[in-house]
């Protein structure tokens, strides 16, 4: 085993490069300006690793950010039912959705460039490629 890997996780927090773990996978560092948001280089600076693997890859991110999208909500649905608590006597759940809604929007840049960065983990190994991108 090669103990020199480095943590897959990290290198998804910092939204690297899946196979060199170490170019960025986004021209922006920041979400903003937003209409760059999903600015990304056709390969990585680093390795070389094509991004856009196939045309419309990215379109199965659509179910990547729904699941965190849900997974987002119900985190926050916990949170508020253990702090504040859901009750039909008062406005809780009024608040709650006010909370649920205004976080979606506000979360919605990150979730989507975390959507790219786990579809394109699925698809790309450390140190091995994609297996769907054809070697020319
Ligand atoms: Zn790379």
């Amino acid at each position: 085993m090669n103990n020199n890997k480095p943590n897959r996780f990290l290198s998804m927090l910092g939204m690297k490069c899946p196979n060199c773990h170490k170019g960025n996978m986004y021209t922006n560092k920041s979400i903003f300006p937003l209409g760059k948001l999903l600015d990304m280089p056709e390969r990585c600076p680093v390795c070389g690793q094509k991004y856009e693997i196939e045309l419309g890859f990215w379109y199965g991110t659509g179910y990547v950010s729904y699941a965190l999208s849900v997974a987002t909500i119900g985190i926050l649905a916990i949170m508020y039912a253990l702090i504040v608590g859901f009750s039909w006597k008062d406005n809780s759940i009024f608040i709650f959705l006010g909370i649920m809604i205004t976080s979606m929007i506000v979360l919605q840049p990150l979730i989507m460039r975390f959507s790219r960065v786990l579809y394109l983990y699925v698809f790309v190994k450390y140190g091995k490629g994609s297996s769907l991108e054809d070697k020319k």
